[in-house]
């Protein structure tokens, strides 16, 4: 049957042309890298996002091309994530963290065209340049008198390449399925995934998250996301914003305690978006320097989970309540969001802070169910363990020019996270797949043994992984890192964890070690830590 609604086509050049519409005066900050402070509008930043498009047609951009950025949290990235996905090219965020090779490995992969690089990036290109002869130019985010000199072959500087340009541009329409975005994933092992996002899933995703039951955007918001534009579009962030007008503040190369109060001061952030160890830092520099974050409402923690002690800290010292979520590169990123409800406004302080513990529900758009190995469904107790599969339109269903769709089995998508579900649809993230130990056909948490473990005042770092073992096929080993002058024993260990973790959690052994290794995205490299240690109880038992 015909259908009487306008197939008008979702496309991320229409949120920027509705925030040049009716939020122009809307402000975007943002700390450069050359060390000040920069601030224009939403307007402004429409209009050179036209010069910039027109630029890079000239340049030989064509629909569907490949354009990488390596880049931190600016307005002049904001300004390519519109033009290159307006004007039908891809952005492709490069994570400077990643190790050289898988740097090499993406952007030939990705066979990126020309590739923005901030001032302080640049030696990290340098060193590759030899191995990436794909890309014709290098666009350096920098003005004029700051172009530094450098071995890299076809720089042009950016401020010099947008101001030939006009801001006569008119946005292309094509259909919302249109790929606009690329990020990859680092794994754990293998070379990095590349997951494609489409004009469709992003402003999905965008309309999606603003709401105030996910993350509560609105054009009287002023947003600091820390959470970077090289990881999973800074979780959406700078989409979002711009369909509600949202005062964007951009934290640059500055991510330690104090540059980030100052921003936040300075531009009455009230919503706080990064991973765990950003707010340490700044939960850590504020107690320093005995100051209170006063503008602050809401803070989005996601990327690895977010510890009791936080919860607390941002609550009562802060007034701040800690908007727990998690979700994944293949999620753009947005899975589930613990925002503050009817209900949870009535607990007491210590069950609602059990509860902001957990990962939060299903977005709309989001199914989730949690399955064994078998793949049967597993039961929605709050204490059921099973691989965490999901579906919904802003969800990958493949990676980017990859064969292996193991991940992606009859229409779901395997998160290779371990979780509980609860009768109101809860999730608790337990463990990646990969590592939670399967000790005698139960199912050990690994992370909540090493948040148990990590608790112990002698004890620095603690990672827990499961060895094999002659009756039980796996039990939990703990390596752990001590403090400088402590002598604390394995006995010790064990002893302060008896009356945390159930008996038959109980790690077998405790080994102290002077480092662990870690991923470039700096989470446990636990599969270096098995190789070496997979057999340490079977050894131990044959000398006994
Ligand atoms: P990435 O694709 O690099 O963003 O990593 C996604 C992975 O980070 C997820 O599959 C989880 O293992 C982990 N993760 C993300 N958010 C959380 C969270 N709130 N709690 C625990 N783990 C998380």
């Amino acid at each position: 049957m015909a259908t009487n609604m306008m197939d008008r086509p979702l496309l991320i050049s229409g949120l920027l042309n509705h925030a040049q519409n009716s939020h122009p005066e809307t402000e975007i900050i943002s700390r450069r890298v050359e060390g000040d402070i920069h601030r224009y509008t939403m307007g402004e930043a429409g209009q050179r996002a036209k010069q910039l498009a027109n630029a890079l047609k000239d340049l030989g951009v064509e629909h569907g091309d490949r354009v990488a950025t390596l880049a931190w949290n600016t307005y002049r990235h904001y300004e390519i994530y519109f033009a290159v996905s307006g004007m039908g090219a891809i952005t492709h965020t490069i994570n400077p963290r990643l190790f050289p090779e898988q740097i090499i490995y993406i952007i030939n992969h990705a066979q990126d065209q020309y590739l923005f690089v901030d001032l302080n990036l640049l030696p990290i290109l340098e060193a590759l340049k030899d191995k990436i002869s794909v890309v014709k130019g290098f666009i350096v985010l920098a003005d004029k008198d700051k172009m530094p000199a450098t071995s890299l072959p076809n720089v042009i500087c950016y401020e010099e390449l947008i101001e030939q340009y006009s801001d006569d541009f008119q946005w292309p329409e094509f259909d919302e399925n249109t790929n606009a975005a690329l990020c990859y994933t680092s794994g754990t092992t293998g070379n990095p995934k590349g997951v494609m996002y489409t004009h469709r899933s992003t402003v999905l995703h965008a309309f999606s998250s603003i709401s105030n039951d996910v993350l509560g955007l609105s054009s009287e918001s002023s947003i600091l996301p820390v959470v970077p534009m090289f990881h999973v579009n800074a979780w959406g962030i700078p989409y979002a914003a711009t369909l509600t007008g949202s005062k964007l503040v951009m934290p640059g190369a500055g991510m330690d305690g104090e540059s980030l109060y100052e921003l936040i001061k300075s531009e009455e952030v009230d919503l706080l978006l990064g991973v765990p160890t950003v707010w340490l830092n700044l939960l850590n520099y504020l107690d320093e320097i005995n100051a209170t974050l006063d503008s602050v409402e809401n803070v989005v923690v996601g990327g690895s989970a977010a510890p009791l002690s936080m919860i607390k800290k941002f609550q009562e010292t802060h007034n701040a309540f800690l908007i727990h979520a998690w979700g994944m590169t293949e999620m753009s990123p947005i899975g589930t969001v613990n925002n503050l409800t009817r209900a949870m406004k009535k607990m007491p302080l210590d069950e609602r802070y059990q509860l902001q513990l957990k990962q939060g529900r299903p977005v709309f758009g989001v199914e989730v169910k949690i399955v064994d190995d078998a793949n049967n469904e597993q039961p929605k107790d709050g204490k059921s363990f099973g691989r965490l599969l999901v579906r919904g339109p802003w969800i990958a269903n493949g990676y980017y020019l990859h064969q292996d769709k193991s991940a992606f089995e009859g229409g779901w998508l395997d998160t290779g996270d371990v979780a509980t579900l609860d009768k109101q649809n809860y999730v608790q993230i337990v463990d990646r797949s990969k590592d939670v130990i399967k000790s005698g056909g139960e199912w050990i948490s690994s992370i909540d043994l090493e948040n148990a473990a990590v608790n112990h005042p002698d004890l620095v770092e603690c990672c827990v992984i499961g060895v094999r073992h002659p009756k039980w096929d796996e039990r939990p080993l703990l390596l752990a890192i001590k403090n400088k002058d402590a002598n604390v024993e394995e006995d010790d260990v064990i002893k302060f964890l008896e009356d945390k973790v159930a008996k038959w959690w109980l790690p077998d052994a405790v080994v102290f070690v002077d480092e662990l290794p870690h991923t470039a995205t700096g989470k446990l490299l636990k599969i270096a830590v098995r190789d070496k240690y997979q057999n340490y109880l079977m050894e131990a038992q044959a000398v006994n």
